[in-house]
């Protein structure tokens, strides 16, 4: 469908020809081409994300979405992270070495020699570790950026196909968050987490078995010693730490949905003077968010000075041993320094692996979360062999449709009506009767519970949804205005389309003289949502919309807005000339609107109650005459 008015948050296609056209500078002059190209040179390259966006297609792999599958096209340069972390490792362990060579040759047998071989080696060792650090880094950020760009490209994909009904079981900033918090959490555990895990896993491996091979019974007693209190506090930590970053981040999304909502009810906050008390409301929920991050900064004192006072403890109570082997000539002194700065290395990764655990524990849960979101089916879904729906004339059928949001809940029940093609229809009947819902059904915004839905014939859940949706408009009751030139506003579904077609669309529904009118013409920015422009305008901007995308059938939900009678006349106008030759239903709140249809259905409790022409329902006597009483007892008494 051309959703001419609503939805959405997709950004304009700014490179229409109508754009470059009225841009005097467009495109590149020849003289300045060598230094344009000299500057693309040294722009990053963004390789092209896989993701192609398909109704048909769901997200591959969106429900077994994990880091493997994610880094996964990217492997020859894990392989060379994984060869950087190695080398790190395993050049971080060089250094004791190198101090038992340099004490028992060096100092203790006087070898000048010696001692300047090791100075020098241990300066190697350095160098080589630093780069290997620096190429690691610098390979890792890589994979991690390109990762994280293929999610989110990803991600917005699922969110552009995903149905209406995803949209209203789910609140905006929660969305929010798995674009910005989730995939940052999980940016962090490839960048650095995943790394850290790797060289300090590997280096306690390798320094295990360093310990073992100097000395059995030295290395049997620090495990003794140490491992039990350490695995103790380890598993304590790990614990807390898991419920206190599981707070902050309950947290730190309540903050963020508070925001948004704030953000997005701005008018009526301050309509209706709530500022104080959604100030005071926001410190609570920020004051959580102090107290989570308190509670995490407590567990982190406890344990990091415990584990590291357990390991000088540690160190010196094996010190004490070891200078007994030292006198009794079973240890060298270099032996024995050697191996205390190896114990100094064998805690250093056990305590920076719980820490980092915390991070894996977090990029796990977005992971989770991000799945969730990729997995998610879309509740209209493109069959595998639908085909593309031909030029349509425009005649629709309900045939015993029923439908519900929620299960077990009709809201629409056995309807049905044939609307021939070029037929105005009307929807009236109290509020919440189910006037719009036919009409989202109409836009397959929805499928039908039970029944069926024909458009010339044929079911709209065998036709291509891109071609049912070009051929169709939809004018919300609040049009959608996106932030960006009038022109692009207008020309929103029809992109291409030349500045004289967005002139000839504003004249339709008698806009152009306004538009004249502003100094910037067609290129005046438009604020968000549309804000800095009237309701009235941004109705007529809707209709300019639909009038531009040529829809063969109109679905429009009539503004309650009170707009002023010169408005609200331009409006008509402009429906008569849009209406003209079109299937349209129109969702009418006022009768006065509905009785310019050819005919109206009387909609209550998700049926329909009566059908027939404006006339024919006034004498009929039935719902629709009672309406008609009472709106023009009441029309009567405004006059
Ligand atoms: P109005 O004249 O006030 O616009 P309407 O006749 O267009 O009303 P609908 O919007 O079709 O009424 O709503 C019909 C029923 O469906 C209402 O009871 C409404 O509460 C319910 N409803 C509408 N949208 C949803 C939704 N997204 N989830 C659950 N229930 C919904």
């Amino acid at each position: 469908m051309t959703v001419t008015g609503g939805g959405g948050g997709a950004a304009f296609n700014g490179g229409g020809r109508a754009t470059a056209s009225a841009h005097p500078f467009a495109g590149v002059p020849p003289e300045m081409r060598a230094s344009v190209e000299e500057l693309l040179k040294t722009e990053p390259d963004h390789a092209e994300p896989d993701v192609v966006f398909e109704h048909s297609r769901p997200d591959p792999d969106g429900a077994r979405l994990n880091l493997r599958r994610l880094v996964r096209p990217y492997w020859p340069m894990a392989l060379l992270a994984g060869v950087f972390v190695g080398a790190e490792a395993l050049m971080l362990q060089a250094g004791p070495k190198l101090t038992q060579i340099g004490i028992d040759d060096g100092v203790m047998g006087k070898d000048n020699g010696a001692l300047a071989l090791v100075a020098g080696l241990y300066l190697v060792s350095l160098v080589v570790t630093g780069l290997a650090q620096a190429a690691r880094v610098k390979v890792t950020g890589r994979i991690a950026a390109s990762v994280m760009n293929d999610l989110r490209v990803r991600v917005f994909t699922q969110l552009q196909r995903l149905s209406l009904n995803f949209y209203t079981g789910e609140k905006t900033g929660v969305i929010m968050t798995r674009m910005t918090g989730d995939i940052e959490n999980l940016q962090a555990l490839l960048q650095e987490g995943l790394v850290q895990l790797a060289v300090q896993g590997l280096t306690i491996v390798i320094v295990t078995v360093i310990l073992f091979t100097y000395d059995v019974q030295l290395a049997l007693i620090t495990i003794v010693l140490v491992v039990p209190v350490l695995t103790v506090l380890s598993l304590w930590f790990r614990r807390a730490s898991g419920k206190g970053y599981l707070r902050v981040r309950d947290t730190v999304a309540d903050v963020v949905a508070d925001l948004s909502e704030s953000l997005q009810g701005v008018r009526i906050v301050t309509a209706h003077n709530r500022q104080r008390r959604n100030t005071e409301h926001h410190r609570q929920v920020t004051g959580r968010y102090y107290d989570a991050n308190v509670r995490t900064g407590r567990i982190n004192s406890i344990y990091t000075p415990s584990t590291q006072v357990l390991g000088v403890a540690g160190q010196l109570a094996l010190l004490a041993i070891g200078a007994g082997m030292v006198a009794d000539g079973d240890l060298t002194i270099g032996e024995l320094v050697a191996f205390l700065l190896y114990l100094g290395t064998f805690f250093q990764p056990i305590q920076q692996l719980v820490q980092m655990y915390n991070t894996y524990q977090q990029g796990q849960s977005s992971i989770v979360k991000l799945r969730e979101l990729l997995s998610a089916r879309p509740g209209v879904e493109e069959q595998p062999g639908a085909v593309d729906l031909p030029k349509i004339e425009g005649e629709i059928v309900f045939d015993d449709v029923t439908f519900g949001y929620l299960p077990d809940r009709p809201v629409i029940a056995g309807v049905s009506l044939h609307i021939p093609a070029g037929e105005t229809v009307a929807f009236v009947g109290p509020t919440g009767a189910g006037k719009s819902t036919l009409a989202k059904l109409v836009s397959r915004f929805y499928d039908p519970t039970a029944g069926r839905i024909l458009i010339d014939g044929r079911d709209l859940r065998e036709v291509g949804i891109e071609s049912l949706r070009r051929q169709l408009g939809v004018v919300p009751q609040e049009p959608f205005l996106f932030a960006g030139p009038l022109r692009d506003n207008i020309r929103f579904a029809a992109p291409d389309v030349s500045d004289d077609e967005v002139r000839e669309a504003l004249r339709a529904v008698g806009l152009v003289d306004v538009v004249e009118r502003l100094p910037a013409g067609l290129d005046t920015v438009v604020q968000e949502r549309g804000q800095s422009l009237s309701s009235g305008e941004r109705q007529l901007v809707a209709l300019a919309r639909a009038f531009l995308a040529q829809p063969r059938v109109l679905v429009l939900d009539e503004a309650t807005s009170n707009l002023d009678l010169q408005s609200e006349a331009k409006i008509e106008a402009a429906l008569d000339v849009l209406l003209e030759g079109r299937t349209a239903i129109l969702i009418a709140h006022r009768l006065s609107t509905a009785m310019k249809a050819d005919r109206i259905v009387v909609v209550d409790e998700g049926r329909i109650v009566e059908v027939g022409a404006h006339d024919q329902l006034v004498t009929a006597g039935g719902r629709y005459s009672e309406m008609y009483a009472t709106w023009t007892s009441q029309t009567a008494g405004v006059h």
